[in-house]
């Protein structure tokens, strides 16, 4: 390290006749020298290579295998987004650089935000929040800027108890209390219930159209209208517009604010976390809240304003995601208006023809039709519970559906195909599941009490796994 840090403040100098501000002489404090062998295995380059790739092959990934996870929207990403998203020019652009520099990036952050407001019917983005979650956190910091600029004390935001949990999360991050709306079996709002907890102290209510159970909300422009009188405002947590592209616009539907998660509907690599990008919409009266920088056309030029007075101020460093931005944007203008509407289309047919081949067999709480995903309530036989059922699938080689979400529906088994799967691919786990849950389950129990035998490890005790993670290689 000192010979490093030694080689680079001559070659500094020299390189730029300047006086670099490094000693020249640079010698690393004793108490910060590492007393002890380090350990690091001894590998050569070949075992080393052999090593990652092994691992590289336990992945499991979308360019493997089907991934039917509900509500996150696991679909193909277009290899071409990855051959874009390598150009030196975007992915050695810093975000320090002055803005004319960037105009090709600034265009694109501007167009997207556009093509944002044209799918989802709200007049104004911002791009910066990193996920959907932090979506919902900027659009309810919004929604209290409105309501402290109008001079409203309103400290309660409704959550249907079908929503996801980020929902409530966010509502009580941002300082709101949450008020539970329990939803009808099929995850849809009762009106009248929805007026008994609808207070003046109501700031907003968030809604998932279509809900966590697959269900469009038919009541969505009463819901809105009974809302908006009361002067509370509709948040819209667009996890689920893979459903909705092209044949409706949360902003038709009454809602005032709203996040995109591009990383699903707009296909960008993502799992395990992240990477993502959560844009918040917002209708005009809004605008003025959003978080800065925006993205702005000056006199034919793209700059970025940092000086708006009613702004939440900035959620995430610099512009947002902007890899995921990218990607999103280059996923619209390959397919265009008629292709997200294709999308969406496609996304809602391959999930009723599942849904359709189950329904006879397995308990089904939202009726025989969905939209982009749906909610089986298996009950097999022995006692085999949908967790065993969800690892059983993963000897056969696919991902696990979401499970035991949503909390209202027992034993939930919560499958998104997904508009980019073929009838091949659907109609093989279709016969994996009920082999599953008809076969095994009433024959050899035990085999799937045991599962999975065939992954690298076998069932985790997961609870001890979440208390007791074990965070070192030795
Ligand atoms: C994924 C999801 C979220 C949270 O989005 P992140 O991007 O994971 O933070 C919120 N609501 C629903 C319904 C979701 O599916």
């Amino acid at each position: 390290m000192e010979k490093l840090l030694n080689e680079l403040s001559s070659e500094c100098k020299a390189a730029y006749e300047i006086n670099c501000d490094m000693e020249t002489d640079v010698s690393i404090p004793d108490h910060l020298k590492r007393k002890s062998d380090l350990g690091l295995p001894n590998a050569a380059e070949n075992d080393l290579l052999r090593h990652f790739t092994n691992l590289s092959r336990k992945n499991y990934a979308l360019s493997t295998a089907f991934y039917p996870l509900g509500s996150c929207t696991m679909k193909y990403n277009p290899l071409i987004n990855e051959r874009i998203a390598k150009f030196e020019s975007f992915n050695m652009a810093h975000p320090y650089q002055p803005a004319e520099t960037m105009q090709g990036i600034l265009e694109i952050m501007h167009g997207l935000e556009r093509d944002l407001c044209e799918v989802s019917g709200m007049d104004a983005f911002s791009l910066q929040p990193a996920a959907g979650a932090h979506g919902e956190f900027a659009g309810l910091l919004i929604i209290a800027a409105h309501f402290k600029a109008i001079k409203e004390k309103r400290h309660k935001i409704i959550v249907p108890d079908s929503a996801h949990g980020t929902n409530p999360a966010s509502a009580a991050f941002a300082g709101y209390e949450t008020i539970p709306l329990k939803s009808e079996p099929d995850g849809s709002i009762d009106i009248e219930k929805l007026k008994e907890v609808l207070t003046k102290d109501v700031a907003a209510i968030m809604l998932t159209v279509p809900n966590t159970l697959g269900v469009f909300e038919k009541e969505i422009v009463e819901i809105s209208k009974v809302c908006h009188e009361n002067g509370t405002l509709l948040y819209y947590d667009g996890a689920n517009l893979n459903a909705l592209m092209g044949f409706a616009r949360p902003g038709d539907l009454g809602f005032d604010v709203m996040h995109i998660n591009l990383h699903k509907t707009f296909s960008s690599p993502h799992g395990g976390g992240g990477p993502g990008s959560g844009p918040v919409g917002v209708k005009s009266f809004l605008e003025q809240f959003l978080p800065v920088p925006r993205v702005e056309k000056k006199d034919e030029k793209y700059v970025l304003n940092y000086k708006k007075s009613k702004t939440i101020g900035s959620v995430k460093a610099f512009m947002g995601n902007f890899p995921v931005i990218l990607r999103a944007y280059i996923y619209i203008k390959a397919l265009g208006g008629d292709g997200l509407k294709n999308v969406s289309a496609q996304a809602v047919l391959n999930a009723n023809y599942m849904l359709a081949k189950f329904k006879d067999k397995i308990a089904v709480p939202a009726g025989g039709r969905c939209m982009h995903e749906f909610v089986l309530s298996p009950k097999a036989a022995n006692g085999i519970r949908t967790l065993d059922i969800a690892k059983r699938l993963l000897d056969y080689g696919y991902y696990a559906p979401t499970v035991y979400f949503p909390l209202i529906v027992e034993e939930a088994m919560m499958i998104e195909p997904t508009e980019t799967e073929s009838k091949e691919t659907l109609d093989k786990f279709i016969e994996i599941l009920n082999k599953i849950i008809f076969e095994e389950a009433v024959n050899e129990p035990q085999k799937v009490k045991d599962a999975p035998v065939n992954t690298p490890v076998a069932r985790l005790n997961e609870v001890e796994a979440a208390r007791k993670p074990t965070l070192k290689w030795k």
